[in-house]
């Protein structure tokens, strides 16, 4: 590799990058990743770590996945790219014809993006062009207090008002949110949903708050909420992006209800994590409304890189790594591990609270400081957690595990034996 100075990459970094959701001011450098393999990536000095977050959410089947990447590589000569309109290709049909059926409910059609934020906009305006169409326009959206749905304007406006919105919130539009339903508030929160009117969707990450912190809540409660909303002509739509492709312990959240959404939007785990790319799936009486001779009742939407060969390609290759029934038992073993490691924790005086759904496992520390993002009891975790190898980022004093399948019963007690340990010290 050549380099243009004697600089190193993260000073080099820092003259050029901006990275996500970073303070650039006060930035540790950046560290650079040379080769990922399985759980693991390696930075320059050789330096392993485990990827415990899946990088940021995405990675289901380990780093570099042979087969995948065997499969993306023979797209890649084949066809890149090509317009998606007036245009098709075998990855993008074959992807939908295997996608639709898996998901919970009748799913009948595949819209393709490139994102999960992306595909929640679409989402949005299928939603609100439906009533539209049918002449019987509604403009209100209910969502999650504590929703995350992505960082684009209409995504940020149906996730909860937070430090991240902040310096956006006079322009976001206007959304009816509601809290978490739980024993005592699921009857008022069923009677206020039938009490709105001139509503036309609402948008739910089921089962666990991902960016909200990792917040969990049960199936039968979102099942009433579901209920409540097809009784009223209300939308509904799943955003699956984060517990999509079995972090649940089921292939998709929605599975555990008995009412099905209308929408799904799925992207993060969808091609393993190797390529971006997003979906949005509906019904077809959705589909089916802007079906007309009216031209404006046309789906005006699309990116660029609408259903990109070799993004399709990935997630056909993930598809069938997923389904193999090796990946259902390491589900199923992680989910087991997770559920006697918080035994173990339940109950030490630092521990707030400890939850889990599926693969997923969340702790919340104790702290003097409360639940801020920007505390510094979460740089300390953090840093405490890199020091040793493993790739954990708090959401503010909330840590959680979130780990490629892959992951070998080793690393995951080496996880649980360095948070014991960081239980004791910090
Ligand atoms: C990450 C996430 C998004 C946004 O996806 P991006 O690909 O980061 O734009 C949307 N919804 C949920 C539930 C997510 O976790």
């Amino acid at each position: 590799m050549s380099s243009i100075s004697n600089l190193s990459l993260a000073e080099r970094d820092k003259k050029v990058i901006w990275h996500p959701y970073t303070q650039m001011k006060d930035a540790l450098p950046h560290i650079p990743i040379v080769k990922g393999e399985g759980v693991y990536v390696f930075d320059e000095n050789g330096k392993r770590y485990i990827d415990a977050v899946s990088s940021w959410w995405v990675n289901i089947h380990g780093h570099s996945h042979p087969y995948i990447a065997k499969k993306v590589t023979e797209q890649l000569t084949t066809l890149e790219h090509v317009i998606f309109a007036g245009f098709t290709h075998e990855p993008a049909v074959l992807l939908a014809e295997r996608l639709l059926p898996l998901l919970p409910g009748k799913q009948e059609r595949v819209f393709y993006t490139d994102n999960g934020s992306t595909a929640v906009e679409v989402a949005l305006k299928m939603c609100l062009q439906y009533w539209d169409n049918l002449g019987n326009p509604k403009t209100k959206i209910l969502a999650f207090k504590n929703a995350y749905h992505g960082d684009t304007f209409g995504a940020m406006s149906v996730s909860g008002r937070s430090i991240f919105t902040d310096a956006f919130n006079s322009l976001l539009f206007d959304v009816e949110f509601i809290e978490l339903p739980n024993e005592e508030n699921i009857s008022d929160l069923v009677k206020y949903i039938s009490s709105l009117q001139n509503t036309s969707c609402f948008i739910f990450e089921p089962l666990i708050l991902g960016s909200g912190g990792m917040l969990m809540y049960e199936a039968k409660y979102l099942d009433q909420l579901i209920l409540a909303c097809q009784k009223n002509d209300i939308l509904t739509i799943a955003d699956e992006v984060m517990t999509g492709f079995g972090r649940t312990g089921t292939y998709f959240a929605c599975e555990q209800l008995h009412h099905k959404p209308d929408i799904f939007c799925l992207s993060k785990g969808l091609t393993g994590g190797t390529m971006p790319l997003g979906v949005t799936t509906c019904t077809v009486d959705i589909f089916n409304a802007f079906l007309s001779d009216d031209k404006l009742k046309t789906l005006y939407h699309g990116h660029s890189f609408t259903a990109n060969p070799i993004a399709c390609v990935a997630a056909l290759a993930s598809l069938d790594l997923l389904l193999e029934n090796t990946t259902l038992e390491n589900i199923q073993r992680i989910s087991a591990r997770h559920a006697l490691f918080l035994k173990q924790i339940e109950g030490h005086k630092k521990v707030k609270s400890v939850r889990q759904t599926g693969t997923i496992i969340a702790i919340e520390w104790n702290t003097e400081q409360g639940t801020s993002y920007l505390s510094n009891h979460r740089n300390q975790l953090y840093a405490y957690f890199l020091e040793r190898g493993i790739i954990l980022r708090p959401l503010g004093n909330i840590i959680y595990i979130l780990a490629p399948y892959v992951i070998k019963d080793t690393d995951l007690d080496y996880i649980y034996d360095t948070i014991k340990a960081a239980l004791e010290e910090i």
